[in-house]
């Protein structure tokens, strides 16, 4: 996928400067946006795309402010693994069906997929990371004892596990606007929205914020229309790419249920469904959940620009 987004750009004739520290994006004298590097080049251009990631230095001249990334409280596990560390031939099988696998508990849940003829979990549990480390190998005995008593499947694949990482999961409060007043500097991605990976859309509504952002950009003819399509931009996702993220957080909520009342009520929600080929009520699980799913996993990016841009057009 990078590997495609990247031959795509330079096919368009985009120049690729990597091992390029960004230190920070000004205004020119002349009003236009200027990129600032450490080593101390200086490039100008009609807009800035800051796409730079949770640890945003782009956020920071946006904001004019220092401004780190918050803790969730939560870390992943992520693993890898391949099939020719699996012995055992039921848990074969198992892993190598192309289904979407959840367990879910108190303070934890993990998410099983096939990929590559291999395997990849990410499990997550409550965060004991220090402060300043974002990742660091984690002990996959801590982990195998984390997941104790879960189902013996779980619990058996993790035994062939025998290097895992610990990624501390971290987000942001939702900014005023991920735009200038100029509107030609614009956010997009983990450094405007980050979230929980818990729906799989961290990169899937960063790269849709690329593809809305391209196509406004192509209706553009003269200068003087960029910043009406920088807005219509920030119109169509900012309250979406916040609303993504949040719905993280409730996931997170659903998924890490403590035992209790809530807990139960939501158990006979999903005891309720079993056997039915798609759930028919609002579903603690927003991968599969009638209301949810639709709107999250349903979004082309074409259509909605379409749509808007007959709504607002920007030669108007
Ligand atoms: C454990 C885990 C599991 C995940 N699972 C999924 C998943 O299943 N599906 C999904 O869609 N998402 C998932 N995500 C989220 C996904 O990884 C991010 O949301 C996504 O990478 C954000 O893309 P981005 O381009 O905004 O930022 P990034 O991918 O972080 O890219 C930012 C880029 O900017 C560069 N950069 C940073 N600072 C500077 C600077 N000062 N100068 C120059 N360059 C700079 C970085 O080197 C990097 O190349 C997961 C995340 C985690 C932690």
């Amino acid at each position: 996928m990078q590997r495609l987004l990247y031959e795509k750009a330079v096919e368009l004739g985009v120049i690729v400067k990597l091992n390029t520290r960004v230190a920070s994006i000004r205004q020119s004298e002349a009003g236009g946006p200027e990129v600032v590097c450490k080593d101390d080049t200086i490039i100008s251009g009609d807009l800035v795309v800051g796409a730079d990631g949770l640890w945003s230095r782009c956020r920071e001249s946006l904001l004019k402010a220092t401004d780190h990334p918050l803790p969730t409280g939560d870390l992943a596990y992520r693993i890898t693994l391949t099939l020719d560390q699996i012995k055992d031939e039921d848990l074969r099988k198992f892993v190598s069906e192309p289904t979407l696998h959840f367990w879910i508990g108190p303070g934890a849940h993990a998410v099983g997929y096939s990929m590559k003829s291999g395997t990849m979990y990410n499990l997550v549990v409550g965060d004991d990371l220090p402060p300043e480390v974002s990742r660091r190998p984690g002990s996959t005995e801590e982990m195998r004892v984390l997941f104790d008593g879960w189902d013996p499947l779980l619990t058996r694949m993790l035994g062939c596990v025998e290097t895992v990482d610990k990624w501390k999961l971290m987000h942001r409060a939702e900014l005023p606007s991920w735009t200038n007043s100029a509107k030609n500097f614009v956010l997009i991605g983990d450094s405007c929205h980050p979230m929980l990976p818990y729906l799989a859309q961290g990169a899937n509504s960063s790269i849709e914020d690329g593809a809305v952002l391209g196509k406004v950009l192509s209706y553009v003819k003269t200068r003087q229309q960029l910043p009406k399509a920088v807005e219509l931009f920030e119109k169509l996702r900012k309250s979406r790419g916040e609303k993504v993220a949040r719905e993280t957080f409730h996931q997170r909520h659903d998924f890490h249920m403590e035992d209790g009342p809530e807990q139960e009520e939501r158990d006979k929600i999903f005891a309720s469904q079993l056997g039915k080929n798609e759930p028919e009520v609002k579903f603690p699980s927003r991968w599969n959940c009638p209301e949810v799913q639709p709107w999250l996993y349903g979004y082309d990016a074409d259509k909605e620009v379409e749509a808007a841009m007959k709504e607002w057009p920007i030669s108007s």
